[in-house]
This record gives structure tokens, sequence and C-alpha cells, in this order.
């Protein structure tokens, strides 16, 4: 059996307390490896190392070199491409194919990404009379990471590029319900970075390594991929040591089409910006807005391209459209979602159930067809809440005006899509709608030179191209009497 253990100054080591948990593929139910669970023994040792490891070498090279590195990086995951897609794959449920396309050539390309933006980022210089001023930017020092489970690879190194890129050091927790990639990616990086620069310890996180990591007097900033509520604790946490925060959480958006927009083209993205990763992806359109006249013609035709295009099946096979949910506990969730909604009078225009044609060796796996809903009113919980999983509904609304009041009924804020070929709408639905991410007539188009995060309850600060320098990192000001 696989044994997956934690990084720390170097060496792959287990647990003090001897202490394991199962690693589960979701879609089979196998377990594919037991994992050592760290605790703050383990944190401890991590962020110990860390600090060391700012003070050798790490921390006096010169950038060009740190830069080349962290391209190396890239290279190593490239070469092992397959192998991640692989664990990525039986870890979390993904399709495959999504792996392939998306999980892993996003995961080497952040490396690039922040190993080539920060080098060109000048600071600033004032002068005064008599006097100049100039900054310099400095690492912020030790960075803890803390990972979830619905994109392992991409959201970690998104977050573990900028802090090397910007001469930090690293302590990272990865979810426990996917700790497979964290571990090819240390495997990587321990090649080619000296010993303690970057540290993972596996683990779980209330009263456990999270918790560890996040109220630890020795680490300097804290960033964070996750839950709203997870959020909360984590900042409580870390308040006693004034830890700079970076947070991108949770997000219920709205999706909204006008009846002047492409309909052919809302209807393909909106497929994917529903059941994406089995819509477990933060930014997933949960909340659809049609206007009226094209509200029918809309929901007739999503559930076309539903029935078409959706291959619910083993996430290992090249031909299934969609997965299975991470756990049986989310799996759980979703369902009591769908319960709910069932509750509050919905109409199931299709989905809302276990797939009945699954091969047997998938029956302990957690799967649910791509489920669209119609008739939830604003105050429903399915409707209010995020789901996290493959089920949208679709609510029909008349004016620009009352499509607004619908959207930013939330404390999320996270992204939103609208759909027209009105400038004017479009301009107007970008600068009023309450989220950190606008997309007009796409979904997902990701430039990382951008700034992302989300406003309300959704996160706090940005992250992307120069505001993750700004995150990772100390500026200070010096002024020269001339
Ligand atoms: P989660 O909050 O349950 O767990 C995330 C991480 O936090 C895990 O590593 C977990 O072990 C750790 N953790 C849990 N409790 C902790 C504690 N008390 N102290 C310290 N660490 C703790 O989230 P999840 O279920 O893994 O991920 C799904 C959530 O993430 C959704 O809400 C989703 O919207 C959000 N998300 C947001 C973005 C974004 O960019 N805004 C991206 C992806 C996911």
């Amino acid at each position: 059996m696989k044994e997956i253990k934690h990084l720390i100054n170097g060496q792959f080591v287990g647990s003090a307390s001897g202490k394991m948990f199962d690693d589960i593929n979701p879609a089979t139910g196998q377990l594919i490896a037991k994992v050592h669970e760290g605790g703050k023994p383990e944190v401890d040792a991590a962020v110990a190392a860390a600090r060391t490891a700012l003070k050798g070498p790490w921390g006096t090279m010169p950038v060009d070199e740190r830069m080349a590195l962290l391209r190396q990086v890239a290279e190593g995951i490239n070469t092992r491409a397959e192998e991640f897609a692989q664990a990525e794959s039986a870890d979390n449920g993904m399709p495959i194919s999504l792996a392939r396309a998306a999980a892993v050539p996003r995961g080497s390309a952040n490396f690039i990404q922040f190993a080539e933006h920060f080098k060109y980022v000048a600071t600033e210089t004032w002068e005064m009379d008599g006097a100049l001023n100039y900054s310099l930017r400095r690492p912020l020092g030790v960075i803890g990471i803390i990972s979830p489970w619905n994109f392992p690879l991409l959201l970690s190194t998104w977050k573990i590029a900028p802090a090397l890129a910007s001469g930090n050091t690293v302590v990272m927790k990865p979810s426990e319900e996917t700790p497979m990639t964290a571990m090819l990616t240390a495997e990587v990086i321990n090649e080619i970075l000296p010993p303690g620069v970057f540290n993972v310890v596996q683990g779980l996180g209330s009263d456990s390594a999270g918790a560890a990591l996040s109220e630890h007097p020795d680490v300097d900033g804290i960033t964070f991929t996750g839950e709203t509520t997870t959020g909360k604790t984590i900042m409580r946490a870390a308040a006693d040591g004034l830890k700079k925060l970076s947070f991108e959480l949770g997000g219920k958006n709205p999706n909204i089409v006008f009846a002047d927009a492409d309909l052919e083209d809302a209807l393909t993205m909106t497929l994917r910006s529903s059941f994406a990763n089995q819509g477990e992806v933060c930014l997933c359109g949960s909340r659809i807005y049609v206007q009226r006249p094209i509200f029918d013609q809309f929901v007739t035709g999503l559930v076309a391209k539903v029935k078409a295009n959706v291959k619910v099946g083993d996430p290992s096979d090249p031909a299934s459209t969609m997965g299975s949910l991470v756990s049986k506990e989310h799996f759980q969730r979703v369902m009591s979602f769908v319960e709910s909604a069932r509750e509050d009078g919905a109409t199931f225009e299709c989905g809302g159930k276990i797939p009945d044609n699954l091969p047997d060796h998938l029956a302990e796996g957690v799967f649910l067809e791509p489920t669209v809903v119609t008739g939830l009113t604003p105050d429903c919980k399915a409707q209010r809440q995020e789901i996290f999983g493959p089920m949208v509904s679709i609510v029909p609304f008349d004016t620009e005006e009352e499509v607004l009041e619908l959207a930013n009924d939330t404390r999320y804020g996270l992204g939103a899509t609208v759909w027209t070929t009105n400038l004017g709408t479009a301009h107007r639905m970008s600068a009023a709608l309450e989220a950190g991410i606008i997309w007009v007539n796409t979904w997902f188009l990701r430039d990382l030179r951008t700034p992302f995060g989300g406003m309300k309850n959704s996160g706090i600060g940005r992250e992307g191209g120069v505001h993750s320098l700004e995150f990772y990192s100390e500026l200070k000001n010096v002024c020269i009497k001339l």
C-alpha cells in the first residue's frame, strides 16, 4: 500500500504519533493510500525548517537563479504530467480528461507565470526637495498555505509559486481528501530547491495540522482557499500573531442570460459553468437567471445539452465528462440540497438522482446525475447556500434592475457571468454586480496577471500577477536626505 508522508526539511518523514488516515478513491470506494497524519509536532518542525531556510542560500539567491529553479519545477511537473493527472483523478474523482487538459498544465503554468512576471515589477521612487524616497521589496517570511480538495494541484501551486518567487519559504497543509498531488509536488520541488524551502505537512484541519499552522507564532502569513466558515476560524486563530491573510472562499455565483444573448454560446458555456468538475468549482454559476422571453427555450436547450453531452462515469475513462463527487460525506451534503429543493417544490428538469447505469466496479462510488431545477424562490436553502455539486437552478427575470437585485442578494461575492450582445448592458452589469470577477459572454477565461479574489464573504485580498507579489512580500520605504 502506498504511504504518503510529510516533507520536512528535505526529508520524507512519518508522524511522531504514528497515526495514519485513509485516502479513498471516491469513484470506486477503494483505499488507495495510507496518509501520515501530521499534528503540532510536524508543523513545529516544518516551520522551524522553513525559518532556517530563509537564512540559508535561498534567502540570498540572486533573483534570476531563483526564477530559473522555479522554471525547473514547472518542467518537473510537465515531465511527470501523466502521473500527476492519474493521481488527481483518483484522489478527487475528476475526469482524467479534465486533469490532463486543465489541472496539471495549470499547475506547471503557475510556476512559469510567477517566475516570469515578478522579474519585471518595479518599485516606486518619490523625489522630494532635498531627499529621495525609494521602496525595497522583501519576502514576507514563512508562508502557511492551506488548500482545498477541488483542484488540489492547480489551487496549491497558485499559491506555492508566487510565495517562492517572492523569496519566501513555505509550509503547506493540503486537504486531507486529496493528499496525492501535494506529495508529488513535494517530490518534484525537493529535487530542485534547498531543503526546508518547501515543506508539506499532511493532516486534518480543525484541532490538527491546519489549526497548528494557522496559530503558529513563527508563521508570517496564511494564504487559504476553502470554505467561508473555515476562513473565519483561521482568521481567529491567526489574530494573535497578527498574521497577514489572503482568503479565497466560497461562492454562489449568478449566471445571467439576457434575451439578446447569443443563445447557443450561452447554453454551451452554461453547461460547463454548471457541471465542470461535477460542479465542484468555486466559480460555478449555480444560480442561473434567464430573461423571460427566452426562459423556456433556455431550459429546454440546457436539458438537451446535458443529455447529449454529459457522460457520467469512471473518472479514469477519457470518455467520461463527469466523474464522482469527492467523498461520501460531501455526496450526502449535496444530496441534502437535492432533497431540500424537492421539499421546496422545485421542478427537476433533469437529474436529482444517482445514475442507474454505472458499472459494477463503481457501485461504491459517489455519483450524481447533472441536475437542473426550476421553481426555487430566492429564500430556498438550495438557492442561498453554496452546494458545490452538479446542481443548478434556473429562475426567470424581466428587467435589468430586477436581476441585479436578485444576483446581489447573497452574502457571497466571488464570480458572476453576464450574457448579452448589448454593450451598455454589459458595462452597467459589470459595474453593479458585487463580485470579484465578472465574465461577459464567457466563463473561466483566466489571465493569471489579473486580480483574483472575492468580495463580501467570498474572500479577503486579491492574488494574481502583481497582486500576489503584494501579498507575499513586504515593502519598505527608504528616505535619503541628499
Ligand atoms: P474546507 O474549508 O473544508 O477545507 C480547506 C482546507 O482547510 C483543508 O486543507 C482543511 O483541512 C483545512 N481546514 C479545515 N478546518 C480547518 C481549521 N479549523 N483550521 C485550519 N485549517 C482547516 O474547504 P474544502 O471543502 O476543502 O473546499 C471547498 C470550499 O473551497 C468551497 O467553499 C469552495 O467554494 C472553496 N473554494 C474557493 C476558491 C476560491 O478561489 N475562492 C477556490 C476553490 C475552492
